[in-house]
This record gives structure tokens, sequence and C-alpha cells, in this order.
């Protein structure tokens, strides 16, 4: 048997190689489905951190408002002369003080959660940053290996070309009739007593037989074998 029909198969089997590292290059989809998942979750805590800073602003008026009107009504209480208005008075600055008190206590409950908020956000925009960081990496590299790779397999399929143009009509038929029957593997070797590509021994018959056909198989799976 021909040896480049063996050079031919092996040719193939480095394009079938090269060609399932390419497809298992990692092109970043995962890192950038995890980029924009933080993404979202930097906008939403912005948002949420604004929601609380606006409410707050809220309070701290209500509050300025409030002891403004306690400031307001004590100086009333200072001149006021009828005991109708004395009670009055006291009745609101009553209700203003507590009013106050309610708001002083909404104020520190919506710092706490301002700063609990921002803490929140400062770490999502940390893990934001190196998730940019790890898709840029993985971009970058995913272009430069597809890049190797399809040099590489530009440069077999053009050895491929020449191998197969060295064959006989006869042993290119064959070889493709055989790589269609077996899924692209049409020829296997003898490595150490074995097929290499079904790894059943290989008979002594078949061994002694080889060297006289143009096509010998081997036993266990029918593909082509080379026999040194
Ligand atoms: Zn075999």
């Amino acid at each position: 048997m021909n040896r480049a029909l063996l050079e031919l198969q092996e040719i193939d089997n480095s394009i079938a190689a090269l060609t399932r590292e390419k497809t298992a290059l990692d092109d970043g989809t995962a890192a950038r489905g995890a980029r924009d998942t933080l993404e979202q979750a930097v906008a939403a805590s912005v948002a949420q951190t604004q929601k609380t800073a606006v409410e707050r602003s809220a309070r701290e008026l209500e509050l300025k408002t409030a002891e403004e009107k306690i400031a307001r009504q004590q100086s009333r209480l200072m001149s006021a002369s009828s005991p109708h208005e004395i009670t009055a008075l006291q009745r609101d600055i009553e209700a203003l003080t507590r009013a106050r008190g309610d708001l002083d206590e909404a104020i520190l409950n919506l710092m706490d959660e301002g700063e609990t908020q921002t803490a929140q956000l400062a770490k999502f925009q940390s893990q934001l940053e190196s998730a940019k960081t790890e898709v840029e990496a993985i971009e970058t590299r995913f272009a430069s290996e597809t890049a190797r790779l399809e040099r590489e397999l530009a440069a077999a399929r053009e050895r491929r070309g020449e191998a197969e143009a060295a064959l006989s009509p006869a042993e290119r038929e064959k070889f493709a009739a055989f790589a269609k029957k077996f899924g692209g593997i049409a020829v296997g070797k003898a490595v150490r007593d074995n097929c290499s590509a079904c790894g059943a021994a290989i008979l002594t018959f078949t061994r002694h037989e080889a060297k006289n056909q143009q096509f010998p198989t081997c036993e266990g799976c029918g593909r082509l074998i080379f026999i040194e």
C-alpha cells in the first residue's frame, strides 16, 4: 500500500484536530453575559442609591420646616397671654416635636441605608471592572488563537492538496470512499501490533498479506491499514 495514503490521512487527522481546537475556543460569550449582568446590577444599585438620597433630602427639608415651626410657635408662646392660646400653642409644639423625632429617626435610617447601598454599589463596580478586563483578555486570546488556527488550517489544506495530487486516481477514489464510510478516518496504521484507528490486533495473516495488497484492511474496523 502506498505510504502517500497514510500521509494524506495524517494531514486529515491534523485538520480535524485543528478544527476541533478552533470550535472549542472560548469566544467570550459567557464572560460577556457575566459582564452584562454586572452592568445591570450597577445600574440598579445606582438607581437605588439615588432614590435613598432623594428621600433623605426630602426628610431633611421636612425636618428643617418642623424646626422652624417649633421656633415660631415657641416665640409666640412667649408673648401669648390667653390660657386658651397658651394651651393650643403647647399642644402644637408637642405635636411638632414628636414629628421632629420621627423625622430624625427616619433620616438616621436613610443614612444607614445609603451607606449600605453605597458599599454595595462600590462592590458591584469593582466586580464590573474585573469582568470587563476578563472579557477583553478572552476576546484578545480568541482573536489571536483563531488567527493562528486559521493559518495552520490553511497550510494543512495546502499540504492536503499536494498529498492528494500524489495519489493515483484509484487511490484517491478509495480514500474518499473510505473516509466517507468511516467518519473521516479512512486509514489506520499498525502501531506495535494494533490498528491505530480501532485498537484491534493485526493478525499475522493480514500482516503477511498486506505486503502484496494494494488496499489491505484492518480485521477489526475494516479501514485501510498501513503496515511498515
Ligand atoms: Zn482497525
